[in-house]
């Protein structure tokens, strides 16, 4: 299927001709430019990854939102040290999915 990027917003439309108007800004059907085949492999392609990236994000919060549960539940010294390390990884992890998602956003591979 076709893909067609706003050139006001960015947004990336899929279907055989534009949409009337871009669905986030509005703008006109003539905004739109059609992707080429490469451009739009590699969108097409950077979805599933992408996809992966952003279910950790959400993965990592809730290990977050367990391990600081743990924290406060304090049972000993050991239990805290685990959910203390589980915070800083997932930290570390999230902020290294954000950085690489920056770059795809930058090198088209996003959309
Ligand atoms: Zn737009």
């Amino acid at each position: 299927m076709a893909k067609w990027q706003c050139e006001v917003c960015g947004y990336i439309f899929d279907g055989n001709e534009a949409p009337d108007n871009c669905p986030k800004c509005g703008a006109p059907k003539e905004k739109f430019q059609k992707l080429d085949d490469d451009a739009a492999a590699l969108v097409e392609r950077s979805r599933f990854s992408n996809n992966l990236h952003m279910e950790l994000l959400t993965l990592l919060e809730r290990a977050k939102e367990i391990s600081a549960k743990g924290i406060e539940d304090a049972l000993d010294p050991a239990c805290v040290k685990i959910f203390e390390a589980m915070t800083t990884f997932a930290v570390d992890i999230q902020q290294r999915i954000k950085a690489e998602l920056k770059t795809h956003m930058t090198k088209n591979k996003w959309g």
